[in-house]
Order: C-alpha cells, then sequence, then structure tokens
C-alpha cells in the first residue's frame, strides 16, 4: 500500500528528506530521515552563494537514503517540496547544469538596483502587485543580475535555452528530468514579480526588474501534479503532488489555515506569518504582503514580519561576549533575576527588520548600571525576542489584520520556557508550541498527501499535546516594560542616524 509521502525540506543549510505515514488517528508522523549539511560561500562581503549542483545532488541522496530505510519507493504515494524562499537558480535547459552558484536570500548584491528602484518611486506599484517592499531579498534583481552576470545568457533565455526557478523549481526540473519547468504560488509570490490576487506573473513587473517572461517557471497551486520524477532516480515515476516556500509549509503545518491562525519561526531570526483570509490585506506598517496557501482551491493570504536576530541573540551571549557556554543555560541565568533591572537589548546586529527596517541600525543595550552584570545581558536578549514580536503583533493590528487568539511557535529557541512565557506576557497572549517540531517538512508532506488524496484537508492532528503558555503579567508591569523597550530602540535607530538626531 503507498501510505508513505517523502518531504523533501531544503534549508538554508541542510537538506533534509523525511518519510511520512498516514496515522491512523489522523494527520502525519515521521519515520525516516535523512539530512546533508550544505556548503555556503561568501565571495565578497554581503555576498552569498550556494551551489546548485550540490543541492541537487544532496536532495538526491537524501531521497534515496529515506526511500530505501522506509521499504522502497513501492510505498510512496508522493514527494511535497519545501525550500529556502527567495534563492535564484540559472541553468541551462540543454545540460541541465547551473551556470552560475545560486544567489542565496540573504545575499544583498542587488541593493543599488532595488535603490534605484525606490528612488524612481516604484515602490508604490511594486507593493500594490506583489505586497512586497523594493529590497534585494526578493528574487527578481537576483535573477536578472544572474542573466547579465553570465555572458550570452539574456539571448540564450529569449529561445528558451536558459531557466530561471527559485530552489523548488530548480529541483522540480531536475527531479523530472527537465520535464517540469514549474513553481508553486507561495515562492512565486516572493520573487516581486507575480501579482498577489491572480497568481499569474506580471508582464510590467518582468520589464521593470528586466527579467523575461520566457525564462520564469509556469506557477501552479501547492498541491498541484507538479510532475512526474524521472524512473531511473529512484525506480518508479514519483509524483511531486505538494510544494511550498519554508514559511508557509510551517503555517500549513500548524493547522493555521483561518484569518486571524499565526505563526512564528524562532531560529536563527525569526519570521511571522498571520493568515488574514481569503483577500490580501495590504500594509501600511511594511510588513509583507504574501501568499499563505493556494491548495486544491482553498486560497489564504497572510502579513509576514521578520526578525533579524532572535536565536542569533543567544548564540553572540555564547560565542561573542561568552557569557554562557550553551544556548540552554541562558534560561536559569535569566531566571536567577527578579526583573530586568532596567537593562535593554536592541539586536540590531545586522539592522532591524520589520517594522523598522532600518539596515543600518546595529546593537544596543540602554540603561546599564554598576550592578548590572551577565545574567542582565541574557536576560535582556531573551526578552528582546519578546518585544520584538510585539511590534510585530501591532504591526499586524494596525494594518487591520484579524485579532489573533493563539500564537502557534516553532525553532530552536522555543526550546526556552522563560523566553516563550515572557513572550506570552509581552504579547498578552496565549503561545502553543507543538510536539513534533519539523514544521516545514511536514507542511509541505501534508500539501502533497492533499494533492494525492493520502489526507481530505490540511487541519493539525497532533499525536501529542502541545506545550502551553499563558499570559500572567499585570497590564500595568507590561506596558512599563514596552515604554522601556520603545525608548531603547528610539536610542538604536538615533544611533544608527546621527545626522538626523
Ligand atoms: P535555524 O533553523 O535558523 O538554524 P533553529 O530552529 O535550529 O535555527 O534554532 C537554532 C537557534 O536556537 C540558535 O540560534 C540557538 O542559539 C537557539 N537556541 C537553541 N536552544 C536554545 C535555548 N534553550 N534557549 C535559547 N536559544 C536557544
Amino acid at each position: 500500500m503507498k501510505s508513505l509521502i517523502l518531504a523533501i525540506d531544503q534549508g538554508t543549510t541542510s537538506s533534509r528528506a523525511i518519510a511520512f505515514e498516514a496515522a491512523p488517528e489522523g494527520g502525519l508522523r515521521p519515520v525516516e530521515v535523512s539530512q546533508i549539511e550544505l556548503q555556503q560561500h561568501f565571495p565578497r562581503s554581503g555576498w552569498v552563494e550556494h551551489d546548485a549542483a550540490e543541492i541537487w545532488s544532496a536532495t538526491l541522496q537524501t531521497c534515496r537514503e529515506v526511500i530505501r530505510k522506509a521499504g522502497g519507493v513501492g510505498r510512496f504515494a508522493a514527494i511535497g517540496i519545501t525550500n529556502q524562499r527567495e534563492t535564484a537558480v540559472l541553468w541551462d535547459a540543454t545540460t541541465s547544469e547551473p551556470l552560475h552558484r545560486a544567489i542565496v536570500w540573504q545575499d544583498r548584491r542587488t541593493a543599488d538596483v532595488t535603490a534605484r528602484l525606490a528612488a524612481a518611486r516604484h515602490e508604490p506599484e511594486v507593493q500594490a502587485a506583489t505586497g512586497l517592499i523594493l529590497d534585494p531579498y526578493f528574487s527578481a534583481s537576483k535573477f536578472a543580475w544572474l542573466l547579465d552576470a553570465v555572458p550570452g545568457a539574456r539571448e540564450r533565455a529569449a529561445q528558451g535555452e536558459v531557466k530561471l526557478g527559485t530552489i523548488e523549481s530548480w529541483l522540480i526540473w531536475k527531479l523530472t528530468g527537465g520535464a517540469s519547468h514549474v513553481t508553486d504560488a507561495t515562492n512565486a509570490s516572493r520573487t516581486s514579480l507575480m501579482d498577489l490576487r491572480t497568481r499569474q506573473w506580471r508582464p510590467d513587473l518582468a520589464e521593470l526588474f528586466d527579467v523575461p517572461l520566457e525564462a520564469l517557471p509556469q506557477i501552479r497551486g501547492c498541491a498541484d501534479h507538479l510532475g512526474d520524477c524521472e524512473p531511473s532516480l529512484f525506480g518508479a515515476a514519483l509524483a511531486i503532488r505538494g510544494a511550498a516556500g519554508d514559511q508557509q509549509a510551517a503555517l500549513v503545518a500548524h493547522g493555521a489555515l483561518k484569518a486571524g491562525d499565526a505563526k512564528i519561526t524562532y531560529g536563527t531570526g525569526a519570521f511571522l506569518v498571520a493568515n488574514v483570509g481569503t483577500e490580501p490585506v495590504a500594509s501600511t506598517s511594511r510588513l509583507l504582503g504574501t501568499l499563505g496557501y493556494d491548495a486544491n482551491g482553498q486560497v489564504a493570504y497572510a502579513l509576514e514580519g521578520s526578525i533579524f536576530s532572535a536565536g542569533s541573540a543567544i548564540q553572540w551571549l555564547r560565542d561573542g561576549l561568552k557569557v554562557i557556554s550553551e544556548s540552554r543555560q541562558s534560561e536559569a541565568m535569566a531566571q536567577s533575576l527578579p526583573d530586568n533591572g532596567g537593562v535593554y537589548l536592541v539586536p540590531g546586529f545586522t539592522g532591524l527588520g520589520a517594522p523598522w527596517w532600518e539596515p543600518d541600525a546595529r546593537g544596543t543595550i540602554v540603561g546599564l548600571t554598576r550592578d548590572s552584570g551577565p545574567a542582565h545581558m541574557v536576560r535582556a536578549a531573551l526578552e528582546s525576542l519578546a518585544y520584538q514580536t510585539r511590534d510585530l503583533l501591532d504591526a499586524l493590528a494596525r494594518d487591520g489584520a484579524p485579532r489573533l487568539k493563539v500564537l502557534k511557535v516553532d525553532g530552536g529557541v522555543t526550546a526556552n520556557a522563560f523566553a516563550m512565557q515572557f513572550v506570552a506576557d509581552i504579547c498578552d497572549i496565549t503561545v502553543e508550541r507543538p510536539a513534533f517540531q519539523e514544521m516545514t517538512a511536514l507542511g509541505a508532506a501534508k500539501l502533497a498527501a492533499l494533492g494525492v488524496g493520502l489526507i481530505d484537508d490540511l487541519e493539525d492532528h497532533p499525536v501529542e499535546a502541545p506545550a502551553v503558555w499563558t499570559p500572567r503579567m499585570d497590564a500595568s508591569m507590561r506596558e512599563a516594560l514596552l515604554k522601556g523597550w520603545r525608548g531603547a530602540v528610539r536610542a538604536a535607530i538615533i544611533a544608527a542616524n546621527p545626522d538626523d538626531a
């Protein structure tokens, strides 16, 4: 019986394959996993690249291992893919070889291009159509850069001889032996080229960013039939029945399917994605409008906000400041203090993300006294996760997004109970962490299982109860702390713009 789904989770630091099976009590549970770390290349300051051929070979190897461990390809019903978003690949349609290293989402090399477009006042039209602000983060300016960097690529693109795509598109091309050049609508929503409402490429934006439409993949739904694997790869023509970008896959995995449902992933950075319902909401607070999913006719839009430094602030305590030797020590150290002692840390190590978008801001500590010690640094770093989350939730409220009832969380930092309780207290919201944590892979598996008919809906059916934190701070304390935080953010922004002060 074909009861397994092969989820491919292609992330920034590793590629993973996980086999999920449909559980008798509903939902999906993992049975086998394989993972390979990836090399990142930093050829210049602000540049981040991956080798797309290495991504493909790691994907193939992890898939083969999981299929073998799970008892052979005959047990699998379909493949689902989730991936690092916005990363751009250019390849030769004849040889199926990459023509340049992939440009990773973090890469800032096209900052001048998006700054020029912003100076020419193109941001309102781009934002109205795509939900996105002008920033090198998104794929369009990366695609154009690749076409200009590879000699002859623009001419060959016009002849259909070279192809562009984000990571899922590249993997589907390779898996299908070049038979499918497709993307799913969530990944397409991160390029700056897709109209959020029609979920089609916009010729005017393709022209603005100088990306030829002929080189782009076709946009499909997240649980569509995206192609069949070349039989020689795994021994059968396994169907690819699901795909979504990593943050959207996590939204699906959390079962955040209704307006007002939201998830935040606290990893190195943190990504909040809030389901806003069946119509896009235009942000006036510099949140990103994006597609939650488009699966079997069910469409949900979302607003997204990113925090650049979340777990990385804890890494800094460990590796930079050396006040802890392991991340998990931060919990006991923060709890050793009765309060923050008036110390706030704004972790703007690489600038501040939504809703501030201050790329030049840097880390700032305020409120030091002769009593401040290492524990205050630790506590301030953990508390900053909650304050930054609150800023995003306030931005959502300003944008008129439906009020959230529960905040679903995942990611490495959620192991920290002090931080999660503080998020509940400062955001005045119930925080829920599911027992199973591989949310991106689970989301991809759910989409593929829906696509192939192994499950009937995307609802969540957790086997184990989640961990729950409920707010218990009184309102006056919360307001006083938020006042202190806002003062600290103002200090960080003033320090980044000394000429305006
Ligand atoms: P990513 O997917 O971005 O690599 P993960 O979800 O694996 O991130 O989370 C890793 C991050 O979680 C690291 O930055 C680490 O410092 C942080 N982290 C792990 N355990 C804890 C803990 N107990 N308390 C606070 N932070 C933690």
